[in-house]
């Protein structure tokens, strides 16, 4: 996606070999616009998927799930990382281990919002190790749902979570692949 990748050559910085900050217009500041063409890319990558429901996870996939949801039609729901005081019954559960934040959360969704006949689109910010997407396909499983893919905003190619979801026939949909940050340069997979 040609203004995404703008974007990230833009205002992205290398932080390190395997780390990118994007906090310029999706991990602090949000840019709307290019939220936008992120939801109407999405849109057009699994309009024919008959998907009733996108997960993600808070906080940074909650923006590009939000604007796929206004454009394919259906609720958003997002996984929470903390336990929260009204979300008490009926949960499915996964632990997800945070590769930017190296620390490992319990994350919950309430059975209230995934059901047996939903058709599931999994959003996120970034796909690096897969550990995030892993844990919210678990939680599909758990209420018996649909998985119809995976759609991430920005994928590392050079870490394995791509690969990960592919070989288990998950369609992983990314809007962006980089293949290397290193030496401080930004390289895109050719599409
Ligand atoms: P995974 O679970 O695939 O290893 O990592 C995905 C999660 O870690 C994403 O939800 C994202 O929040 C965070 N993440 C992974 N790599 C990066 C990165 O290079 N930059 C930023 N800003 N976040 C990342």
């Amino acid at each position: 996606m040609k203004l995404l990748k703008q974007a990230i050559m833009e205002k992205g910085r290398v932080l390190s070999n395997d780390v990118l900050k994007v906090d310029a217009f999706l991990n602090h500041q949000i840019d709307p616009e290019l939220m936008q063409e992120i939801g109407k890319e999405f849109t057009e990558r699994f309009k024919d998927e008959g998907i009733s429901k996108i997960l993600t996870i808070e906080s940074s996939g909650i923006a590009p799930a939000m604007m796929a949801g206004l454009y394919l039609g259906v609720p958003v729901v997002f996984a929470r990382k903390r336990k929260s005081l009204t979300l008490v019954d009926g949960l499915f559960t996964a632990k997800v281990h945070s590769f930017t934040k190296k620390e490992t959360n319990e994350i919950s969704v309430s059975s209230e919002y995934l059901l047996a006949g939903d058709v599931v689109l999994i959003i996120d910010d970034f796909l690096a190790n897969g550990q995030a997407a892993r844990g919210l396909v678990d939680i599909v499983k758990q209420a018996n749902a649909t998985l119809a893919g995976v759609g991430n905003v920005i994928e590392k190619g050079f870490q394995a979570g791509g690969d990960l979801l592919r070989e288990q026939g998950i369609r992983v949909e990314s809007l962006a692949i980089i293949d290397s940050l290193e030496n401080n340069q930004i390289t895109f997979r050719e599409e």
